[in-house]
Order: C-alpha cells, then structure tokens, then sequence
C-alpha cells in the first residue's frame, strides 16, 4: 500500500477514497449530508460514517477524522488505509468499529480549521445546558491585539511583541492556556468556540446516539496535526489523570506517551468544548477511553499559520495567486507535502488503531 492511495489532494477525493474502501471491505456505510453548504466547486459535503465488525458488540471503537478541517487529511489517511490493510478482515467476535470521516467537512473542503461559521469544533462542545459559557479572561486583554489587519511581515512583528509582552507578565504557560483554550465571546477571534452548538456537532451525537446505543465500553480516537515533533504521535488523553480510564489508555499506547507530556514542552491548557468531552457526556455512564492523537509537523510555528488561516478566511478579493501562495504555506503547516510525514503518520497511525482495537478487545 503506498501512502499517496490514502493521502488525498481534496476533500472530493479524499471521500471518494473513505467510501470506496468502505465498500471494498463491506462496511455498512451512512453519510449525513450537510444540508446547505458545499465544497468550493460545488460537490456535497457530508460526514461519513462506515462501520465493521458487530453492531451490537458491547466494546465499540470511534475513530473521528476531520474535526479541524484541513487537518483530516492526516486522519483521512490513517482511516482509509485501516481498511485498505484489512483491518476490517482481522477484527475480534465481539467488538465493532465506527469510523467517522470528515467531522468538519467545510474545513475540510475549504482548507481551513474551523467550520462553515468559522467555529472551533473542538470547543464546541460545551455543555449548554450547564449555565453560561466558560470565560477566558485574559483572551479579553490580548484579543484586539492577536487580530491582524493585513499579511505583512510589520503586522506579524506587532502581533509577536503583543504575546511576548504577555509572556513577559504571565509566563509562556499562561499565553499558551489563553491562546489554546477557547473563547466564546468574539466570533473573529482565534479559538472561538461558537455561539451555539454546530450541525457537526448535533451530527455527532445522533451518530452516537444510533450507532453506539448498545455500547458499553467505547475506545476513542480524535485524529489531529499540529502538536509534538515533526512526524511523532502526541497524545493528548482527557480521561481524568489518576484513573482506571487513564491507565487504561497507558497501557494501550504506552505510559511514557500519554501520562505527563508536554505540548510545545509547556503545561497542557485548559481546553474546554472539546469533542473528547462531547463524546464523554453524549455516553452518558458508558466507559470512554482513549485520546485526541496529534501528529507533529512546525511546533509553535503554528501560531503564525493558525493566525494566517484566519486571515485568509477574512480575505474575499485576495489576489488568487497570493492566495495560492498563502494558503499552500498554510496546508504544509498543517499537513506536510513532504511524503516522508506522510509515511511515517500513516504507518504511525495504523499501530495506534491496531493497539486501541487490541486493547478494547482485551478490556
Ligand atoms: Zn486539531
């Protein structure tokens, strides 16, 4: 299997590919189509769903890719080439696999992080119901500041003096909490989680809701990039530290790599609304273990390109061949040309299924 059958250049194909080695290997398949948008030329958009194995199995896996966009295109891989391998063929009696493909399809299409009204999926799921957003009160201080008015190198300069201003008050933890946690006050901020929940994550829940209503013990993995060395796996596990749950994912992937690692060598921020938490409570008193995986490619580089989706996406007469320009930089961030990343985050992310499926089976 080469890794540019599983890698895709668009969203379109990238889709194309998911069903198709669905089908080859007799997933039973559900696409929920995204009810009004689509992909820049016109095609739908939908997060697809192929499941294996026993439907009614007590042990269920859930393997999500595409909750940031244009980062599913790593998670994309690692889930198409599962099947391609003949994961599907090896799976144990009594144990069924969901993959969900392409969470956030209009990032994913439109090669941007956050969805259709520019959101942060993984702040998104918030508990609504539990009273008023969480704040992020030193965001409110930065927040003019980190919003850059036009792509210059004089812009980006500002911007940087503004966060080392900060770091030079608070300490590079605090940026980084403030900077990563979420915020729900300003939709033309960084990391806004939204004003209310988004159609992916409505879909989500249903997809939980009928597709794991006889789970009992759900293994989970959120597929991302952007954190840890160039081409490694980070974990980033949410279960609480201490607990059977934790130990459990320690086990499945190794304790050196999810107990007490740091992101971009800091303390871990306070995310809030992720889909790992999501997925917690739509289980309700259900088991969940497992872990948001990330695959390294620019370490802290990414703050100017998550500052540089942004802008692109404020842009409607950029100059297309700028556009191109930037937005290659962009995606090479996100996920690396280089078929070497490729490579190593697909052979990389198939032992990390086979491990969580092996673990499941034994838990
Ligand atoms: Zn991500």
């Amino acid at each position: 299997m080469q890794y540019y059958e599983c890698y895709s250049a668009s969203y379109t194909s990238a889709r194309g590919k998911f069903l198709a080695a669905a089908e080859e290997s007799k997933g039973a398949l559900r696409s929920f189509v995204h009810p009004d948008k689509t992909t820049p030329d016109g095609q739908p958009l939908a997060i697809d769903v192929a499941r294996f194995g026993d439907p009614k199995a007590a042990r269920q896996a859930l393997f999500v890719s595409g909750t940031h966009g244009q980062e599913g295109f790593s998670g994309s891989a690692v889930q198409i080439g599962w099947m391609r391998a003949g994961g599907p063929s090896r799976l144990p009696k009594d144990l069924g696999v969901v993959l969900v493909h392409g969470l956030n399809p209009y990032g994913f299409a439109h090669f941007t992080r956050t969805t259709e009204n520019n959101v942060d999926l993984n702040r998104n799921f918030i508990d609504r119901s539990a009273g008023a957003a969480p704040a992020n009160p030193r965001y409110e201080t930065l927040h003019e500041d980190l919003k850059i008015r036009d792509w210059t190198d004089e812009e980006n300069a500002r911007v940087d003096r503004a966060m080392a201003a900060f770091t030079e008050a608070h300490g590079r933890d605090a940026l980084f909490d403030t900077l990563a946690r979420g915020q729900y006050r300003h939709p033309d901020g960084l990391i806004f989680g939204g004003s209310d929940r988004e159609w992916s994550n409505a879909t989500l829940e249903t997809i939980i809701q009928e597709m794991l209503s006889d789970a009992e013990k759900v293994a989970f993995i959120d597929w991302h990039t952007g954190i840890g060395d160039y081409g490694k796996p980070f974990f980033l596990c949410f279960n609480d530290a201490g607990g059977q749950l934790f130990a459990r994912a320690c086990d499945w992937w190794g304790k050196e790599n999810v107990d007490g690692v740091r992101p971009h060598g800091m303390e871990r921020p306070n995310y809030t609304g992720l889909v790992f938490q999501g997925v917690q409570r739509f289980l309700g008193n259900r088991q969940m273990c497992g872990a948001v995986i990330e695959f390294g490619t620019r370490g802290l580089g990414m703050r100017r390109v998550l500052r540089l989706d942004q802008w692109l996406r404020r842009q409607s007469d950029l100059e297309p061949d700028a556009r191109a320009t930037l937005q290659a930089d962009m995606m090479d961030a996100f996920c690396p040309f280089d078929g070497q990343w490729r490579k190593d985050t697909l052979e990389s992310g198939l032992k990390l299924t086979d491990q969580a499926i092996e673990g499941l089976a034994a838990w």
